[in-house]
């Protein structure tokens, strides 16, 4: 595949549809495991999403590895999804980087993960040539590689829709004059980068028709983590994300596993940035009044089942555990 700096790329699978409405949550440990078992046994899409990983195996990388590769095979999932920061500490230096092998291909081998990874990058990836990470040659060396700017992902079978984002641009601080971590390597502008992503970002939203929607972005919209909210996103993503339906915006940055539902806001705010190095020791249990529903400082990733009728996630620690559930429901 091409650089695809500015593209809008749809990618169709299957054939089905459905229609819509209520939203019925339920958070929490106690029904969880019951709740799984039924909302999941005949899930026509299955897949896991984890993010800030690519650190060659270290900070129990490979213990969350382990843990994907075993509930990917009980959920038999479709495929993994990605929320940035995939190379540690500055991307990748080009198509050919040796840590492309040593951070994915040898870490991901459980039989169940050799399948196609959605991914999205992260501010970590464009301190190196962030580029590279969209170039051919990637997925030439592994095919489950599939890493683009921007782009759309459709289910048709469960009436879904990924809407996969690049938020690094949009991040101020990135790209003042002064910080020398991050080179934009794009053959346009970062101005008119932004206006087009987020003019394609509405028109697609607009016009899609599919029951459920759901955004992937590396930054945080909603956070109580180390980073916090990136106001960037809150004032010219989240609009356009709520005024076309949204239902879950799925981001990673914060090391952490996170849930957040706000009164003002009709999305549910996922972060699954525990690929890797975690446990920064911020507890967030006192930030109820900011929405909070769930949050663990520690290793683990998502793994979501749908069907028409429901979206239904369980957050996982390295041990096997489910931490978290939220299940959605739609008539
Ligand atoms: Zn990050």
């Amino acid at each position: 595949m091409p650089y695809t700096y500015y593209g809008w790329i749809s990618i169709f699978m299957c054939v089905c549809a459905c229609v819509c409405v209520s939203s019925d949550p339920l958070c929490g440990r106690s029904a969880q495991k019951s709740s799984t078992a039924a909302a999941t046994a005949a899930a026509p899409l299955n897949f896991l999403v984890v993010g800030d990983w690519g650190r060659d195996g270290t900070f129990n990388q490979t213990l969350v590895a382990n843990e994907m590769g075993i509930v990917g095979t009980k959920l038999n999932i479709d495929y993994v999804i990605s929320t940035g920061d995939n190379f540690y500490e500055s991307g990748l230096t080009g198509p050919d980087d040796t840590q492309f092998t040593t951070s994915f291909s040898e870490i991901y081998t459980q039989e169940s993960l050799q399948t196609t990874w959605y991914s999205v990058l992260g501010n970590h990836d464009y301190r190196g040539n962030a580029t590279a990470q969209l170039d051919k040659e990637l997925t030439l060396r592994d095919s489950r590689w599939f890493c683009s700017s921007t782009y759309q992902l459709k289910r048709e079978l469960v009436d879904v829709e990924f809407f996969f984002i690049d938020t690094n641009p949009l991040v101020e601080s990135y790209w003042k004059e002064n910080n020398k971590d991050y080179k934009w390597l794009l053959p346009i502008s970062r101005e008119e980068y932004i206006t087009n992503e987020l003019k394609n970002l509405s028109i697609s939203l607009e016009a899609s028709q599919a029951k459920w929607k759901i955004a992937v972005g590396h930054h945080t919209m909603r956070s109580v983590g180390k980073h916090g909210e990136t106001l960037e996103l809150l004032d010219q993503v989240l609009p356009i994300l709520e005024a076309n339906g949204v239902d879950v915006y799925i981001n990673g940055h914060d090391h952490c596993l996170q849930h957040i539902k706000r009164s003002d806001s009709p999305l549910h705010f996922l972060t699954s940035g525990g690929g890797s190095k975690a446990w920064r020791g911020r507890g967030a249990n006192e930030h109820k009044d900011l929405g909070l529903q769930f949050y663990y400082d520690g290793q683990g990733f998502a793994a979501v089942s749908m069907a028409p009728s429901f979206f239904h996630m369980d957050f996982y620690d390295i041990s096997g555990n489910i931490l978290h559930t939220l299940h959605l429901s739609k008539n």
